[in-house]
């Protein structure tokens, strides 16, 4: 019997996830002793040292089943980000908050609206729910065209995912400029505006700039506004899978009858609110990505290489005479793991996380011993 008739059809399209491939799989792979991993934007430093010890704490208390409600760590955000505790909700990550919302809020047929090279996630969100993703071509210099996405907005539009700052470009919107945008969101013939989803991922990294805008500014006045943050990036909690999202009483209130019980583990919810605000963590990791980032700018200048300011903790650059495949390629070779970006259709680019900076020094080092060689030898 063909087990793959029985398959949704929404399902059947669907590839694996190209996630970035971890050390162990290269050094087996390549027969290498040291590799580097400088492709999925995880914090070299390592996990937030306060988030570490608690989940030590409470490592035996894993038989119990995790608390359905993530008291203790919506609790903690409440405090942290002066906000009510019914305006925010916890998921295994970002990922899983996308997939939530998506869930929750898409029917078959219906359109979202995404920007183009953004993070690939939403238009799989939505493709599993059978509604479809309208791409709005980004502006010069690889900026989200808001104008343009608040345009594209038709009576089937249920969402717009904004990704600020984006992934991979590292590039953000401005506070007037997001303001401007919620204000241009048409409304549909019911008199209702679609979702707009504001992936902050990046959000303490991008808090250095001046103008970029803390979402939650703007949660009171646009009821359709959903944010959320990660614990994967600055506080180094990538294996955990744990994040939170702010939206209105009501929305919140959805999400929480929809998610699975315990989506989010013991663990990463105890290590979770252990790391909100370690003030030693985002310090020394702002740090460590301002320099990085001033030592690459520099080395991409005076390689004549390409790059896109970044307000995040990775660098998008062009990868030419190369393919970003093949660039891949080379430096796996040479023991350094960055990210190429096909499927986001920056076949020309590569994206490299900041790392530390003899990880970085190395990475230049690689790159010019690659371009050195010239292409085809
Ligand atoms: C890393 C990332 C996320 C989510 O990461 P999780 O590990 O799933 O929390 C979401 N959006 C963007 C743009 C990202 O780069």
């Amino acid at each position: 019997m063909d087990i793959t008739k029985l398959i949704r059809k929404e399902c059947e399209g669907f590839k694996p996830y190209v996630a970035g491939k971890p050390i162990e799989t290269i050094k087996r792979e390549m027969g290498l002793k040291s590799v580097i991993k400088l492709a999925s934007n995880e914090n070299p430093l390592g996990a937030s040292k306060k988030a570490i010890e608690a989940i030590k704490e409470n490592l035996k208390e894993i038989f119990y089943y995790p608390d359905s409600n993530s008291y203790a760590l919506k609790k903690g955000l409440s405090e942290h980000y002066r906000l009510g505790i019914r305006n925010i909700f916890i998921g295994a990550g970002g990922d899983e908050i996308i997939e939530l919302i998506a869930k929750l809020f898409f029917n078959k047929e219906e359109e979202i609206v995404i920007s183009k090279h953004s993070f690939i996630r939403y238009e799989m969100a939505a493709k599993l729910m059978g509604s479809k993703a309208v791409v709005v071509a980004m502006k010069e210099g690889f900026k989200h065209d808001l104008t343009a996405m608040a345009k594209a907005c038709t009576e089937k539009t249920k969402a717009i995912f904004v990704t600020n700052p984006n992934n991979p470009t590292g590039t953000y919107n401005t506070k007037e400029e997001l303001c401007k945008f919620l204000k241009e969101i048409p409304l549909n013939k019911a008199g209702l505006k679609p979702i707009v989803v504001l992936d902050e991922a990046y959000f303490e990294y991008a808090s250095l700039d001046e103008d970029y805008p803390d979402g939650l500014d703007f949660l009171k006045e646009n009821p359709n506004l959903i944010i959320f943050r990660t614990f994967s990036k600055i506080y180094g909690l990538a294996g955990l899978r744990v994040a939170y999202g702010f939206a209105s009483e009501e929305i919140v209130d959805y999400i929480e009858r929809t998610r699975p019980p315990f989506n989010v583990n013991r663990l990463a919810q105890i290590g979770g609110t252990a790391a909100i605000g370690d003030k030693e963590q985002v310090t020394k990791s702002l740090k460590l990505v301002k320099e990085g980032k001033e030592y690459l700018y520099k080395e991409f200048k005076d390689l004549k290489i390409e790059y896109i300011k970044s307000a995040g903790n990775f660098i998008l650059f062009k990868s030419f005479p190369y393919k970003g495949k093949e660039l891949f390629d080379a430096l796996v070779k040479e023991g350094v793991i960055i990210r190429a970006l096909d499927e986001y259709e920056l076949t020309d680019w590569a994206r490299v996380t900041i790392g530390l900076s003899e990880e970085n020094e190395l990475f230049i080092d690689k790159l010019k011993k690659i371009f050195g060689r010239g292409k085809n030898k």
